[in-house]
């Protein structure tokens, strides 16, 4: 569902990816670990269009939508995303947060899907409270709907857990992962935090260096880390 290859990205004279190749089967739920700076979200920046590589090509689908000579304008890539400030519409309902993306559908196929996200995020009793009377963890819950109201054939969460407090994030991570894997939508995520990547991926790597350490299953990545950069990385959460 997503490749990227080989990918190059500069700003100016830093180089902040290198040759990054990263492969994820479609319904995967693919994980980005890594210090802060170390050009995760430039990755989801790439794969939504916001940047253009140096050099390298990204696909979708089996599509290429950017390489260093032409780019798919970002609303062309059906992707969605999500953002560690959810970022809801503060003056709309749960409920139109939600059909926000949804406004082409008709009427009543748009009411059955804002209902059945609302009863897949537990929400069903909030769809007409404003995101101001919604706790941190429920408004996060409800800008996860808003992505995946369209049925993006890729979803990218940037630090979607940050701004919660630890034991929340955990739990969160898990509710995540079955809310993603109910709508069996593939799912790229970044994250500095190894409990919450451990917590919700089926492949996950350390990004050091411009480039993705050990694309592996979690299992993999923590039994049997291939470097020692991998292995404190992991350390420090575990
Ligand atoms: P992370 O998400 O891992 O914290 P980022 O992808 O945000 O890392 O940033 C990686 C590096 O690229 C940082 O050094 C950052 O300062 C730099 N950077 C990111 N975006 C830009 C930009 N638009 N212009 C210049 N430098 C940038």
């Amino acid at each position: 569902m997503l490749t990227l290859e080989q990918v190059t990205k500069r700003f100016g004279t830093h180089t902040v990816l290198r040759d990054f190749s990263l492969t994820l089967d479609a319904g995967m739920i693919g994980c980005l670990l890594g210090p802060s700076g170390s050009g995760k979200t430039t990755v989801l920046r790439l794969i939504a269009g916001f940047e253009t590589p140096d050099a390298g090509t990204i696909a979708i689908g089996g599509a290429p939508v950017a390489d260093a000579r032409r780019a798919l304008e970002p609303h062309r890539r059906r992707v969605g995303m999500v953002f560690q400030d959810h970022a809801l519409f503060p003056h709309l309902t749960v409920a139109e947060n939600i059909a926000f993306g949804l406004r082409a559908w008709h009427p009543t196929e748009r009411t059955a899907r804002v209902t059945a996200l609302l009863r897949l995020i537990d929400l069903d009793d909030a769809a007409h409270k404003y995101p101001h009377e919604l706790s941190g963890g429920q408004q996060q819950r409800v800008a996860l709907a808003r992505a995946l109201a369209p049925r993006p054939r890729l979803l990218l969460l940037d630090e979607p857990f940050s701004n919660l407090d630890s034991m929340l994030r955990e739990r969160l991570a898990m509710e995540v992962r079955r809310i993603l894997k109910h709508e069996a939508v593939t799912a790229l995520l970044v994250t500095h935090d190894p409990f919450e990547a451990f917590a919700i991926a089926d492949r996950l790597g350390v990004v050091a260096n411009g480039q993705l350490a050990q694309w592996d299953t979690p299992y993999g990545l923590y039994h049997q880390p291939h470097n020692r950069f991998v292995a404190e990385f992991i350390g420090e959460g575990a």
